[in-house]
C-alpha cells in the first residue's frame, strides 16, 4: 500500500499499468519526483525489489511531512484545525 496524500492507493491494480502520472502529485520525494505510477505497478508484477524500496522511500517522505505538520500544528495550538485539513482524516 502508498500513501498518497489522499487516501491509500494500491499499486498492484491494473488501473495503474499505463498510468504515467507519479505516486503523488503533490509529494516531492525521491520516487514522485522520478517514476510513474506505470513503472511501480511494473516493478510490482515482475516482483522487483526496486519497487518495494522506491514504495518505502515515498511512504517515508509522507510520514515525516505528516509529523512535521503535527508538530507545528501543535507548537502553534492548532492540531484540531490542522487535522480537519487532512485529507484522509475526512469520513
Ligand atoms: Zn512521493
Amino acid at each position: 500500500m502508498l500513501y498518497p496524500q489522499v487516501g491509500v492507493l494500491h499499486i498492484k491494480n491494473a488501473t495503474h499499468r499505463h498510468n504515467p502520472a507519479p505516486l503523488s502529485e503533490t509529494c516531492d520525494c525521491y520516487t514522485c519526483s522520478h517514476f510513474s505510477r506505470a513503472y511501480l505497478h511494473h516493478l510490482h508484477r515482475i516482483g522487483e525489489p526496486l519497487g518495494a524500496r522506491l514504495k518505502s522511500i515515498h511512504n517515508l517522505h509522507f510520514y515525516q511531512d505528516l509529523m512535521r505538520g503535527l508538530r507545528e500544528a501543535i507548537a502553534a495550538g492548532q492540531l484540531q484545525d490542522h487535522i480537519a485539513t487532512l485529507p484522509f482524516m475526512a469520513a
